[in-house]
């Protein structure tokens, strides 16, 4: 079968119940074919709205008052639904409860956290005007929820008398009990959760954290996959998320030949040195600051071997840590280039900007090594995406956070697993992958790229759809939001 066949296979597997879908995160896809399209979620969601006929809401990017209208428009069989949030509780919701808060206690980095209760409050209320707007589609089959900015979004949705499947699935990891006890109102937004009539997490480490969570802050117990509580049964299951490894395959064979201006450039930069490929949000969670460390020591042992392109898209720009830690990516990457470069040879090539979904995966082909450190990471699509472009009969390798979701998928024998917070280890990983025999390389690439085929990006949801689909609801009691 050709791959769009497949495709159509699968989103038909995602419709196999005939589910009419309402999709919430807090940012939609662009739709725009011209702008290049981040993160492997748009590209997981589109053909459930252009093809099976979904409703994704989720915001404008514009902020109102709390009165605009939801702008709401076809997209293919499907609808894109556009919600202006309200400017009086977005920063305290965005840039406050949810991304100074809880972001850094899911990562399990607490000393990150800057706590302010009236935060929770704006997250609150962003909350319940979601859920207000959501219920405009009160008539759809079902409702599945995306990521940490609506944890109590199912709550609000059975308040306001919502009888539907709802789901959430969290992109992020979960911490240890200690560390969600760090987090104001831990207890009410857990509890919170059990309005979800499916909770759906990335990795085996997370549900056990969640599990081990409600025990202690709730004294709740999963059993089964399955907890009970006042309101009725929530499942909580595991539901690692993949990515497309032919589209990126493809990319990687097409842009190759298209001759890329970047790309040609790029090899001159190299002048003989082998490349590595770091590819990140400038988050202080995926471990930059480390990883150049580990690259200076590297260019320390063997000079001029190895070039890094570290591609770190900006984010959350208005968050003092993430200046902070821009800051000092910047300085370390000079002193680096600094120290082992010279007039017309740089180590490390920063990039800031973003690239399409073909230029990457072309620069993740011309990577020898691909380094992916995160302290703690969700998944990291990009260790998927990395092993998916490369050329089978000569890969690279793949350097991977023990602590990163996707670490879960690959083992030993696959990617080299090394502790993002140790430079001396990533170092050494680094320099045994550049010099890595081609039969030991096609052998660690072989075993990854079936495991990404078994479970792409279209299976994930096609899986989540069905199994909320398993939660047709009868009685229940509400959670107070
Ligand atoms: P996170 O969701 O925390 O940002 P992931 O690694 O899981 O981390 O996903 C990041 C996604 O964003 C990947 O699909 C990656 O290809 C994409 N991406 C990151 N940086 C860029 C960039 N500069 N240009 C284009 N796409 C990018």
């Amino acid at each position: 079968v050709s791959a769009a066949q497949q495709e159509d296979h699968l989103i038909e597997a995602a419709l196999q119940p005939n589910i009419e879908l309402l999709v919430i995160s807090n940012r939609i896809a662009t739709f725009d074919p011209l702008q290049p399209k981040t993160g492997g979620l748009a590209a997981a969601l589109e053909p459930l709205v252009e093809r099976s006929g979904a409703v994704w809401m989720g915001s404008s990017g514009k902020l109102g008052d709390g009165n605009e209208p939801l702008d709401i428009g076809p997209h293919g069989e499907g609808k894109v639904a556009k919600l202006d949030l309200p400017r009086e509780h977005y920063s305290g919701y965005y840039e406050g409860f949810a991304n100074s808060i809880l972001w850094p206690a899911l990562h399990s980095l607490p000393d990150r956290m800057a706590a302010s209760a009236k935060d929770y409050e704006s997250y609150r209320e962003i909350n319940k005007f979601v859920a207000g707007a959501a219920f405009h589609f009160r008539d759809r089959d079902a409702i599945w929820v995306h990521d940490y900015h609506f944890l109590p979004l199912g709550a609000g949705l059975q308040c306001l008398g919502v009888d539907k499947p709802i789901g959430l699935f969290l992109h992020t990891p979960w911490p240890a009990p200690d560390i969600m006890e760090r987090v104001p109102n831990h207890r009410e937004l857990m509890q919170s959760m059990l309005a979800y009539d499916l909770l759906g997490f990335q990795t085996n480490w997370d549900l056990d954290n969640f599990r081990a969570c409600l025990h202690t802050h709730l004294g709740l117990e999963v059993e089964h996959g399955i907890v009970i509580s006042a309101r009725g049964q929530t499942r909580c299951q595991k539901f690692p998320i993949g990515i497309d490894p032919n589209q990126f395959a493809q990319h990687a064979s097409e842009s190759l030949a298209k001759q890329d201006l970047y790309i040609s450039s790029l090899q001159k930069k190299l002048n003989g040195a082998k490349l590595a490929i770091g590819v990140d949000r400038l988050d202080y969670t995926k471990g930059i600051d480390v990883r150049i460390e580990a690259f200076g020591q590297v260019l320390a042992a063997e000079p001029r071997s190895i070039v890094l392109l570290q591609i770190a898209n900006p984010s959350r720009t208005e968050i003092e840590a993430y200046k902070d830690y821009k800051r000092n990516v910047e300085s370390l990457v000079s002193r680096v280039n600094d120290e082992h470069g010279t007039d017309e040879w740089r180590p490390i090539l920063y990039e800031n900007d973003p690239f399409t979904r073909a230029q990457l995966a072309c620069l993740y082909r011309a990577a020898r090594v691909g380094v992916v450190t995160p302290l703690r990471d969700g998944m990291n699509l990009v260790a998927k995406e990395y092993v998916a472009a490369q050329d089978p009969n000569d890969p690279g390798v793949l350097v991977l956070s023990k602590f990163a979701g996707a670490a879960e998928d690959f083992d030993q024998n696959e990617a080299l697993l090394v502790d993002p917070t140790h430079p001396d280890e990533i170092a050494a990983a680094i320099s045994k992958a550049a010099n890595m025999p081609r039969e030991e390389r096609i052998q660690r690439w072989r075993s990854m790229i079936n495991k990404l085929e078994a479970y792409t990006i279209h299976d994930w949801s096609a899986h989540f759809v069905r199994e909320l689909d398993k939660s047709r609801v009868g009685a229940r009691g509400t959670v107070p939001i």
